[in-house]
């Protein structure tokens, strides 16, 4: 089938988080089946810089009436999918981040920008000369492509399927009504089943009331959006409305970049069949963070956004508990200035116990993943999350919140199904500190039996989140809908 991707990252070429991670891996996985799949991307400059190649592409004039863009073909740099870019030096020519200004703030045009985006997507489909292929089914994610059926024809014989994956449903792109005319929907898509949400313009309502079907991206997270407004961020009466057409497919893990037999970020490979060199990687991780080499504490690592809905706020508090009952805290974050500033503040209280970098660094990612014995994910909220499960394969147990994603993927050692058979980490239901720490000392205390620690990690490794059964579930969805 012809699909075409529209997504505002995919890793390598740009990612700030789990999205850009999935828009490569799944598309690669769907390729790998045989399917004819493209990716289309914002050409941000630092997606020009890493593609192996561009061709001079199609001119489509003015978007939105403003913004002369081009077409490009090219291709991933990793996985060979090919990718359309959108070219629009206004918009996206911009340096840092594709959402945030310098300032920290959104860029103040991100509703042209996105519904930019969009309307290319649409025009693709449309006008099936303009780059000599045309999609059957358009899978869109996130609200920054919200927009994509409301440009498409309404009549459902003109359009292609329309699939909308909801990978966070806190950012929802809302912006007032005034915004209409130059995004080019009109006035009579401001309604119920259109763009309208709240007297506001919102470009995820807009994909959840108008596409085929909605996704999200685990089970447990289905169930937690459609419960109650709060949850689900004022979508949930929607959301239960689509339920038959809303399912919860959880994200893969691309064990071609996050398997520790063969990542070339650690110093020293290891597998299951191996897992007494995995220290070796913790005390090189302890060297490089500046903190006391010993293979005997237990070391936690943290890889994440600094932000409310992570949970880490909950983790300052407990830290020097942490360090009490004799552990190391690893953490590589971004995000809110203010837990930045608290948690350099821990580190510097702390100095070879508490390890604090501040910023965005893929390697460093993966020796934390390889050197820790813990990898903390205490989230409020969490879609599907992708760091535990990264974890798992690389011999480090996860201590996770009970929610969403985590919940699926994360089995707690004392758990009814676990026999001990089958626990691969340790899960706390309350986001509180008290109940973090309490599930933090039942870990330490768990790290003191080697062998049934060894056991868990070895279990942890077995685990097997691969996108080629998350992918089988997407395809059953796009060829029930194709038309
Ligand atoms: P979210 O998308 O909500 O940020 P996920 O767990 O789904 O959370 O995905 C986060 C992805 O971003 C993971 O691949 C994780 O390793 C990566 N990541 C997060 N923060 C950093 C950072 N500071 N440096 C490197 N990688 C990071």
């Amino acid at each position: 089938m012809r699909i075409l991707f529209l997504s505002s990252e995919a890793h390598p070429v740009i990612k700030t988080g789990g999205l850009g991670d999935v828009a490569s891996a799944l598309p690669s996985a769907l390729k790998n089946k045989g399917e004819d799949v493209k990716i289309m991307l914002p050409a941000y400059p630092s997606v020009l810089e890493k593609v192996p190649w561009i061709d001079e592409g199609k001119d489509i004039g003015k978007l939105l009436g403003i913004a002369p863009a081009r077409l490009r073909n090219s291709e991933m740099p990793d996985t060979g999918v090919p990718l359309i870019l959108v070219d629009c030096p206004l918009f996206f020519q911009r340096g840092g981040d594709p959402y945030l200004a310098p300032n920290g703030e959104d860029w103040q045009d991100n509703y042209l920008r996105f519904a930019a985006l969009a309307k290319a997507g649409a025009m693709v489909a449309e006008m099936p000369d303009l780059m000599g292929w045309h999609p059957e089914l358009i899978h869109a994610h996130d609200w920054q492509c919200g927009l994509l059926p409301a440009y498409l024809p309404r009549d459902r014989n003109l359009r292609p399927a329309t699939v909308f994956t909801i990978h966070n449903i806190q950012f929802q792109g809302i912006f007032g009504k005034e915004i209409l005319p130059s995004i080019q929907i009109p006035e009579d898509l401001f309604c119920d089943r259109g763009v309208e949400f709240y007297g506001k313009v919102s470009f995820i309502k807009a994909a959840v009331a108008m596409s085929d079907a909605v996704t999200t991206v685990s089970p447990t997270y289905m169930e937690e959006v459609k419960k109650d407004a709060m949850s689900g961020w004022g979508l949930d009466g929607l959301l239960r409305a689509r339920s038959e057409n809303f399912h919860g497919i959880l994200n893969g893990v691309d064990y071609s970049k996050w398997n520790p037999r063969e990542d070339n970020s650690i110093p020293h490979n290891y597998d299951s069949g191996c897992l007494h060199i995995k220290p070796e990687n913790k005390i090189a991780l302890q060297a490089e963070a500046g903190l006391e080499q010993n293979k005997d504490v237990p070391l936690i690592g943290i890889v994440s956004r600094l932000a409310e809905q992570k949970g880490l706020d909950l983790v300052l508090p407990v830290i020097q508990n942490v360090v009490l009952s004799g552990g190391q805290i690893v953490l590589l974050g971004s995000g809110d200035p203010g837990l930045e500033k608290e948690y350099l503040h821990a580190a510097a209280s702390f100095p070879g116990k508490v390890a604090v970098r501040i910023g965005y660094d893929e390697g460093y990612s993966h020796r934390i993943q390889a050197g820790a014995d813990f990898f903390l994910v205490p989230s409020r909220r969490e879609p599907c999350g992708l760091t535990q499960m990264y974890a798992l394969s690389y011999g480090t147990l996860p201590i996770v919140r009970r929610t969403g994603g985590l919940a699926d993927t994360v089995v707690d050692m004392e758990s009814e199904h676990n026999d001990n058979m089958q626990g691969t980490g340790f899960v706390f239901n309350e986001a509180t500190s008290a109940d973090l720490m309490a599930t933090i000392e039942r870990a330490f205390n768990f790290y003191r039996d080697k062998k049934s620690f060894e056991w868990a990690q070895w279990r942890g490794m077995q685990c097997n989140f691969s996108w080629e059964n998350s992918a089988n579930s997407y395809l059953e969805l796009y060829y029930r809908h194709r038309r």
